[in-house]
């Protein structure tokens, strides 16, 4: 039992750290950095987003592939039906696959004109993340999928009801694991969790952590992502927008006080929004009882 905390019955922690491809060079070097100083932790997976519209394709598939090449991490990629056609989609998928990725985090998109926009589907694209899911599933069954959960409700769905509606389409097209959506009030993802349950979705429904390093972004993401931003929060960060080293000092209590409370309520595995930087979650995942292990020697 590596951490005081660690509930009765489990003996083990489980995280996942979520990595965007990197524009340029600079970049690149940021998101090594973080990939390195994470790895010993020997997460479940890495995975790494596929930009708005697809934008990032060439991006997400050559981090992935150098993640293969260079770490003993697994990679899961991304994947987004956004202005694609199903062949083109299903090409991609087939590429991961030759690769030797097994694991890919299936998603709708949002449209490209902006989050909030009305979606509608690619003509010859898959139609939702459901069909994605599908999709995949027919192309290689031994895929791992991972879905999107909302534990506030996804924007676009008229209620919470209809959502996990949703979520019970993407386990029956063949999901096995959901990431949520970032929360900052931990009774929203277990009020969540017992709604999805009475539903009978009985796959692990992993918290996504987001460690606010920046709290005026994370409001804004947080506003198009259809996340609440709770007044507390807000008030632990006002008056020091010119002031990082406290920031990050708040930023550091805040997350180590959602992770500890999850520990708390018996939540074993995490998910973390890293936004490319290893040093708040690399932090957290310490409290939480994970060390770093050493490779063994070839
Ligand atoms: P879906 O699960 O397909 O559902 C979206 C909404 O549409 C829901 O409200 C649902 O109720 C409604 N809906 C779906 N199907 C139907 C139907 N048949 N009838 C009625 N309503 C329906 N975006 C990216 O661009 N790249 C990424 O890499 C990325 N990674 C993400 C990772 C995680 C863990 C999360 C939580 C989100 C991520 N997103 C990413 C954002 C995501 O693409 C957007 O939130 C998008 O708007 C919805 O995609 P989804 O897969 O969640 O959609």
């Amino acid at each position: 039992r590596p951490s005081r905390f660690m509930p009765a019955g489990h003996n083990r922690i489980d995280v996942s750290f979520e990595f965007f491809p990197p524009k340029d060079e600079a970049m690149e070097a940021t998101l090594w950095d973080a990939i390195t100083r994470l790895a010993p932790l020997m997460p479940q997976f890495v995975s790494v987003t596929y930009g708005a519209g697809g934008s990032t394709r060439e991006r997400t598939h050559a981090t992935v592939k150098r993640i293969l090449a260079e770490t003993a991490l697994t990679p899961a990629a991304h994947l987004t039906c956004v202005a694609a056609t199903r062949e083109e989609i299903d090409g991609i998928v087939r590429n991961y696959h030759d690769a030797g990725v097994r694991h890919l985090v299936a998603l709708r998109g949002d449209p490209i004109t902006g989050a909030g926009d009305k979606y509608t589907p690619h003509p010859g694209g898959y139609e939702n993340a459901a069909a994605l899911v599908a999709g995949i599933k027919r192309i290689a069954p031994d895929f791992e999928v991972s879905v999107s959960a909302y534990p506030e409700r996804h924007p676009d769905s008229p209620t919470l009801e209809a959502d996990i509606d949703t979520l019970k389409r993407k386990v029956d097209a063949g999901a096995t694991r959901a990431i949520t959506q970032f929360f900052f009030e931990n009774d929203l993802y277990f009020r969540y969790l017992d709604r999805v349950r009475a539903r009978g979705i009985d796959i692990p429904i992993v918290p996504g952590i987001l460690p606010v390093q920046n709290f005026g972004a994370a409001r804004n993401f947080a506003a198009r992502a259809g996340a609440t931003v709770p007044a507390w929060l807000a008030e632990r960060f006002a008056g020091l927008d010119h002031d990082p080293a406290t920031r990050k000092l708040i930023a550091a209590a805040v997350a180590a006080e959602q992770a500890i409370d999850l520990l708390d309520r018996g939540i074993t595995s995490f998910h973390f929004y890293t936004m490319n930087r290893a040093d708040l979650v690399y932090a957290i995942c310490h409290l939480l009882g994970l060390r770093p292990q050493v490779q063994e020697a070839a």
